[in-house]
């Protein structure tokens, strides 16, 4: 699967500390650069038939119609695409007019992964966001009636400036809207934001993780209950849509990543990730050279990564791919540690997957650093 980077946004949000600038000055040498890297690293990638490409940022939708085409035609001098490709784009709600929508139409994108937030003005207004809550909501009917079935939203819940029960009204209208997939997120409160700041200058009140508790247990009932599989802790889908695009990272695939600040994996034990630098970019790819670093994982890094991320999806981690990668001395250690949390059940075994029950999930993160190997390599 092949993901690409686009690092340009209108506005910084105050909660976001991805990479990004809102300057679009460079945005036609940015675009060059790509595409040499493109060229230049397509080799990387053993998968030749993509299963998978996702353009994500920043705000990819920032881009004309065009230059996505560009970027895709550029992919398809080295790839071919799987009939059932799956490409998505990240795309704002104001990005999202009718004109642009028929145009994205013409192209091989079919899935949209819509940054919605929040229903309400105030949370948008709190994370600074370029859309409000009315174009939250008409930017996912005409994706609609443009004709993309396949549509994410994302959402936040546990802001200061919401509370349970708009939360609970975000989700009506999320189901209301017949959106078939869902990615809502707790929102985290990152160093070096805006949200940070006014959180330390007692300007706002930090989020609270009881009732953020309190939302993700509501959210994953609520969805259910409307038909939605609860496939990894932040993903929601109908069935049959779910992303393919990060249920291959959950399942330690290799992915090749392009564009300043993306990571890429070649399935093993390389990994590697670019300058988060847009000029940095540029300015390498200019003369031929990839400005990335490389680290080579050990078996102690790949095992504790695999528990962390397999274990915040449903149908956690296979043990039987865990028996064959993995020294005698780290299944030691794994039968070890979860011997007690499988007989008080904050974990259990099918199907020959290790899992968390749901009930657990939100303290997925704790339970799967309980198990992590922290011995010699
Ligand atoms: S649009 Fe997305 S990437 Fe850009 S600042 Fe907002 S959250 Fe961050």
């Amino acid at each position: 699967m092949l993901y690409i980077h686009i690092p340009f946004c209108k506005q910084k949000c105050s909660y976001c500390n991805f990479h990004f600038s809102t300057s679009l000055k460079y945005k036609g040498e940015m675009l060059a650069a790509i595409k040499k890297e493109i060229g230049l690293r397509s080799h990387e990638l053993q998968e030749k038939e993509l299963k998978s490409l996702y353009f994500g940022g920043g705000t990819p939708s920032v881009l004309e119609v065009d230059e996505l085409k560009m970027l895709i035609d550029e992919v398809l001098k080295y790839f071919t695409f799987a009939p059932d490709i799956e490409i998505t784009l990240e795309a704002n709600p104001d990005d999202l007019n009718s004109a642009f929508l028929k145009d994205l139409r013409s192209t091989e994108i079919n899935r949209l992964s819509i940054g919605t937030q929040s229903f309400f003005d105030d949370d948008l207004v709190l994370m600074n966001r370029a859309h409000s809550a009315a174009e939250a909501e008409s930017s996912i009917k005409r994706a609609q009636d443009s004709g993309f079935e396949n549509l994410s939203i994302d959402l936040i819940y546990g802001s200061p400036t919401s509370d349970f029960s708009l939360w609970k009204e975000s989700l009506n209208k999320a189901v209301a809207l017949e959106v078939p997939h869902i990615s809502a997120y707790a929102l985290t409160v990152e160093p070096k934001t805006a949200l940070n700041q006014w959180i330390a200058q007692n300007k706002i009140q930090p989020p609270k993780e009881s009732e953020q508790t309190e939302d993700f247990y509501y959210m994953s009932d609520f969805l259910k209950l409307n038909g939605f599989q609860h496939y990894e802790i932040s993903n929601f889908a109908k069935p049959g849509l779910e992303s393919r695009h990060n249920t291959a990272y959950w399942q330690y695939r290799e992915y090749l990543g392009l564009g300043p600040s993306a990571h890429s994996y070649d399935g093993r034990s390389e990994r590697s990730w670019n300058v988060a630098n847009n000029q940095k970019y540029i300015n390498a790819l200019n003369q031929n050279i990839l400005a990335k670093e490389t680290e080579f994982l050990s078996e102690k890094d790949r095992f504790n990564e695999m528990l962390m991320i397999g274990l915040r999806t449903a149908k956690g981690v296979d043990l039987s791919v865990l028996n064959q990668s993995f020294s005698a001395e780290i299944q030691n250690h794994l039968d070890k540690e979860t011997s007690g949390k499988l007989q008080r059940g904050t974990l259990v075994i099918e199907n020959g997957f290790l899992k968390i029950p749901e009930v657990h999930w939100f303290l997925a993160d704790g339970i799967a650093a309980d198990l992590f190997y922290l011995g010699g390599d």
